[in-house]
Parts: C-alpha cells; structure tokens; sequence
C-alpha cells in the first residue's frame, strides 16, 4: 500500500489526497467532541508558536485560528499587516515573513490578497504555511469546516446534492468546496448570473445554472456566498437590490428546498443582498455551527501538520 501523504503545510484542497481529508475530518470530529464535553486544554502545540501573518481583513478565520492554537496550548502571534506596519514601508512578503521566521516561531498561517502567496511562502521558509485564504485561489480551512458540518449534520457527504449560489467567479471558499465536494463523492451545481460564474466553469467537475429554484430543488445542501465586490474591478451586477431579488435566499425561495436541506454561509454576511435575515436565523440554518467547527478543524490541522513534522525529526 502507498506511503500516506505527508502534511508539510497546508497550500489547498486541489492537491490534498482524499486520506489526508479524512484524516483531517477525523482527528477535527474527535477535538469537535473533547470540545463539546467542556475541554479547553490539550497539550498537543505545548511550546510551539503560532504566528497569524494576516494582508487582509478577517473575523472568523483569525479569531479561529487563533482560538485553536490556544486550545492546542501554543503561544499565538497575531500580525496583520496594516498601516502600523512596516509593510506600508515597502516591505516585501518574503522580507515579512523573514523576519517573523527569524523569531523562530513553528507555524505560520496567512492570508493574502494574491493567489498563490501561501505557496511562494512555502518554498521560502522552514516552517509550516497554513493558507487562511488567498486572493480568489483556495480558502482550504474553510472547506474542511463545511465538509465538518456537513458530515456532522448529514453523516455523510457521498452521493450529496449540494447547491453553492453566489459569486463563485472570485470566491476561494467556491473553489475550495469544489475540489472537496468533489473528491468525497458528493455532486456540486454552482449558481448565480453569468457575471460572477468563472468562465470554463465545466472544467471544475460541476453543473451550472442561472436558476436559483433549479439550483436548490433537489440540493440537500445549499452554501450561500457573498460579492466578493473587493476583488471586481467593474461592477458585475447592476445593482444590490435586483441581485437580491434574483439570486438571494430569500423567504420564499427557501421554501421551496427539499426537507432536511440545510444553509451554509461562510461569512461575513450581507443580509438583505445574499440571503435574508430570517434564512440565516432559520432552523435550516448551520451557519453558527460551522464557526465551533471552524476551531475543531484548525485545531486538527495543526495537531495533523506537527505530528508530520515530527515524523520528518526521526
Ligand atoms: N470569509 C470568506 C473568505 O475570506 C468568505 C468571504 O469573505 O466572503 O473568503
């Protein structure tokens, strides 16, 4: 049998083997429930250091990760590479996270603006790089949160139906969800106007619609996104108001979902625009529940990617 993949950082889901998800899953389900029971401490991270190099805004995922680490019992940096920074001193990336490095911490986890920044990291430093969303590329944290609760919610993620509306031409957690839906066996249809669907959308193994009842009248489970409007140059839909009418999870297109479907959202919201407020605080809604199980998942993607590295030590 084939060597295991062995985690040296975490760049994406694209190139991660279905064993390493599950393995991710797995070891995410047993610190989801030591964490239901009350646990607050594990000594996995014991004298380690976590460092959030962060280019750009971020709720869920820093506050995350940072809530892992501590869980793990690691110390936590948190650096967010803003004004008081020397990054407006034209600092490159590379010289930031030199000199992060150089004070020997032992995982670095960063958000960029660019695709592919986690990755050029990667090849520079000696430590671990966790992407925790890069520009429009991968957001894999995320999609190892949603299979979470998916799988959590659903028992299982083969053979599901799930529906992901929005913008989904400049959405990393879009592309994200792809490739693990798709590698754990569920069938993924991607909606929303022709503006915000990437072009050659087929290559990614979906089915595509511009209509939302078509989208969710079989899904069981359907994932609402926001505009991403920072990363369009031009507006690509004629306004917020005809987008919400047309696209948004609204009231009464919620009603027409199968039984049992649940709504996902990444965060952070825009009520009113994407999905309305009642949905969101709907009882189909899991939305809360994906952010507990955002830390159970980022507390196993930093107990998986040491126990590699330590594996790499002997
Ligand atoms: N929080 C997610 C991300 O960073 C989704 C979003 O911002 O819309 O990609």
């Amino acid at each position: 049998m084939a060597d295991a993949q062995k985690l040296e950082h975490l760049l994406g889901i694209e190139d991660l083997e279905v064993s390493s998800i599950r393995r991710l899953l797995d070891r995410g389900k047993k610190f989801k429930s030591d964490l239901e029971k009350g646990k607050k401490k594990f000594i996995h991270l014991r004298e380690r250091t976590v460092v959030n190099l962060f280019f750009e805004p971020s709720s869920r995922t820093r506050s995350s990760f940072e809530m892992a680490a501590k869980r793990l019992d690691a110390d936590n940096i948190n650096f967010m590479a803003d004004s008081s920074t020397s990054v407006v001193k034209g600092e490159t990336l590379i010289d930031t996270a030199k000199i992060l490095e150089a004070m020997s911490p032992d995982f670095l986890v960063l958000r960029h603006g660019s695709a592919g920044a986690p990755q050029l990291l990667s090849k520079k430093l000696e430590i671990p790089v966790i992407n925790a969303g890069d520009g429009f590329h991968e957001h894999p944290s995320q999609a190892l949160l949603d299979a979470l609760t998916i799988e959590t919610t659903k028992g299982s993620i083969e053979g599901l139906k799930v529906a992901i509306i929005g913008d989904i031409a400049h959405s990393r957690v879009a592309r994200s969800n792809i490739y693990l839906l798709n590698k754990m066996g569920a069938t993924v249809t991607v909606c929303g106007p022709p503006t915000l669907l990437p072009p050659h959308v087929g290559r990614l193994k979906v089915r595509e619609t511009y209509s939302v009842q078509e989208a969710i009248e079989d899904a069981d489970v359907v994932m609402i996104l926001r505009i991403q409007f920072e990363r369009q140059n031009t507006k690509q839909i004629p306004s917020n108001a005809e987008y919400y009418r047309l696209y948004g999870l609204n009231n009464n297109t919620a009603r027409q979902l199968k039984g049992g479907a649940i709504i996902m959202h990444p965060g952070p919201m825009n009520r009113g625009v994407e999905i309305s407020p009642q949905v969101a605080d709907g009882s189909n809604s899991v939305i809360l529940n994906q952010v507990t199980n955002g830390v159970a998942i980022r507390m196993a993607i930093l107990a998986c990617l040491e126990e590699d590295r330590n594996r790499g030590r002997v």
